[in-house]
């Protein structure tokens, strides 16, 4: 019997848990990221909540993976972070076996989640799954034949980043028009406030939501608000629905998975966003194509990477074992 570290490192929160051998969670620290800390400080937590959980673990731990909320490149095993000091190609995996004295396996937040979900979450007993989280940014991994793909540059499935108009709507990448202007989180929030400018009578409960101010207006309250019937902000979700659709579309014609996994804080929205999303693709559907994608909710909630990070360290161990 053996026991797993996994950590998964973000950048609202980060989390260090315990896994058995099958992949369930024993134990799990949460906190938030202390974003000025930087690098220094993150490590620290990680070391300092590894040691407290490896004594308390039944069985030896045998390995750690890492689930890093920021580009990772993958054969190198380092690490880069674009919004705290200290991480430009840190390495990471080396880091932790020479800290933790653990074989270490480091992975991008989205591939991990894909890996996690594929493994012990909504992806359970299909061959190739398209996971997407839908948080600030839009992010994606894939699963193909079994197996994690991340292409020639770590960069397959950022689907987020396919320019999908000419609104010269500049994205947190630099680009122009990119999916996530339209469907991710932020974006939902942006045109929202503006609704809620233009035409309050349309968003009241949404105002209401967030006490009067529509600066405040958060993608949370639009999805609630759009559940309990308001006009205004169930138009901005059918909006975004659209998007996504569009982009999942793509999705099911290039690659034909079995399933596409919904995941991050937008998705916790629940049937409010699968509901509009699952029309707006049959609607753009062919009658002579037919695909049989399934597109479901992610069954791990914010814990997908985590899971992944811990199947990561799984693979580890049984190839040492
Ligand atoms: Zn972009």
């Amino acid at each position: 019997m053996l026991n797993v570290l996994a950590v998964d490192i973000g950048g609202t929160n980060y989390r260090v848990g315990l896994f058995d051998h099958e992949g369930r969670r024993l134990m799990v620290v949460e906190e938030p990221t202390h974003r000025a800390g930087g690098r220094d400080w993150m490590l620290h937590q990680i070391q300092r909540h590894a040691v407290s959980l490896r004594e308390k673990s039944d069985f030896p731990v045998k390995a750690c993976g890492i689930s890093f909320g920021g580009p990772v490149d993958y054969p190198r095993q380092t690490v880069t972070s674009l919004h705290t000091p200290g991480w430009k190609d840190f390495e990471m995996a080396r880091w932790a076996e020479q800290t933790l004295g653990l074989a270490t396996r480091v992975d991008n937040d989205a591939n991990a989640g894909a890996w996690g979900e594929f493994r012990f979450g909504a992806g359970r007993g299909s061959r190739s799954i398209f996971y997407i989280t839908i948080s600030t940014g839009i992010g994606g991994g894939w699963i193909l034949d079994g197996k994690p793909f991340r292409g020639r540059d770590g960069l397959a499935g950022e689907l987020g980043h396919i320019p999908v108009s000419d609104s010269g709507v500049i994205c947190s990448c630099g680009g122009r028009g990119c999916l996530e202007t339209f469907c991710s989180a932020t974006a939902i929030a942006l045109r929202a406030r503006g609704l809620a400018q233009r035409k309050p009578e349309a968003m009241a409960r949404v105002l209401e939501l967030s006490h009067g101010d529509p600066q405040n207006v958060t993608a949370a309250q639009v999805f609630q608000a759009a559940s309990e019937g308001e006009t205004g902000a169930a138009f901005i979700v059918r909006e975004a629905a659209r998007w996504l659709a569009r982009g999942l579309m793509m999705v099911v014609r290039l690659m034909d998975p079995d399933r596409i996994v919904l995941g991050g804080g937008v998705a916790k929205a629940g049937l409010a966003l699968l509901e509009p999303v699952r029309q707006a693709m049959e609607e753009m559907g062919s009658p002579t194509i037919q695909a049989s994608t399934e597109v479901v909710l992610a069954e791990l909630g914010d814990y997908s990477p985590l899971y992944g990070a811990a199947g990561l360290a799984l693979d580890l161990a049984a190839q040492t074992v």
